[in-house]
């Protein structure tokens, strides 16, 4: 028997299939990440009104077949709410970022209604206010913590002392997080300014994040530390990454 799901969903990624059709990547809150085909979804917009492009969210409809990975695409229809996202360079760069991340990190096919509702909130936020650095740190620190891959930034990720105060700490990302300067030993130091911004980070709400402010060195030092935690969980190039690389300079 085909199952029919319908569930809200967000696109993660679009690749080109055949002569007509893509096989789309969503992030949908009833089934977690998943892959599915849209047959002829290049040739024809019938089905799918709004487009198919990463990032849009809406209601997706779709078909289980028994035994195959993929599931067919039947509809799709994007809410279409966030126009400031396709606009703005920054805003789409730090998008499709947010969602490339989602993509590499969720595991297939497991539902993850936490980390949908971050995503949604953060496109949202995104949509109405500028592209921050501190907000996209607070975007990924969030997603780590959803997905169960959250470091230990206020206590030693070794012995759990938790008086970390003004000191300097270890910083092993491949270790979980910080270390006190007892357990700490040869590995490399993180400033106790970093790991309160960090602490500050990773606890914020995002509506938090709009009022966060760090100077130029400690967000260079806060992004540093948290693309080195991501490195751990991501293997290979993040082409959004890159391109917001190429793009700023530093974001
Ligand atoms: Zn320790």
């Amino acid at each position: 028997m085909r199952h029919l799901i319908a569930t809200p969903a967000i696109l993660l990624r679009r690749v080109a299939y055949g002569e007509a059709d893509l096989i789309v990547t969503l992030l949908g809150l009833d089934t977690g990440r998943a892959s599915a085909l849209a047959r002829g979804a290049r040739k024809s917009s019938r089905r799918f009104p709004g487009g198919l492009e990463p990032g849009l969210a809406g209601e997706a409809r779709l078909r289980d077949r028994p035994g195959a990975e993929l599931m067919a695409f039947e509809s799709f229809d994007a809410r279409g709410d966030r126009p400031g996202l396709a606009g703005d360079l920054a805003k789409a760069a730090h998008a499709a970022y947010a969602v490339e991340l989602c993509d590499r990190l969720c595991p297939p096919r497991q539902p993850e209604k936490a980390v949908f509702a971050w995503l949604d909130e953060f496109l949202s936020r995104l949509d109405k206010g500028t592209a921050t650095a501190e907000r996209l740190r607070v975007f990924e620190l969030g997603l780590l913590r959803a997905l169960g891959l959250g470091p230990s930034l206020g206590r030693c990720a070794q012995c759990g002392r938790e008086e970390l105060g003004d000191a300097d700490v270890g910083w092993r990302p491949e270790a979980g997080g910080v270390f006190c300067l007892d357990c700490a030993k040869a590995t490399e130091r993180m400033s106790a300014g970093t790991r309160q911004a960090l602490v500050k980070l990773d606890s914020a709400s995002l509506p938090d994040a709009e009022a966060l402010q760090l100077d130029r060195a400690t967000a260079a030092a806060c992004r540093r530390a948290v693309l080195a935690l991501l490195r751990e969980h991501v293997h290979g190039p993040l082409r959004s990454l890159e391109f917001m690389e190429k793009m700023s300079g530093s974001r």
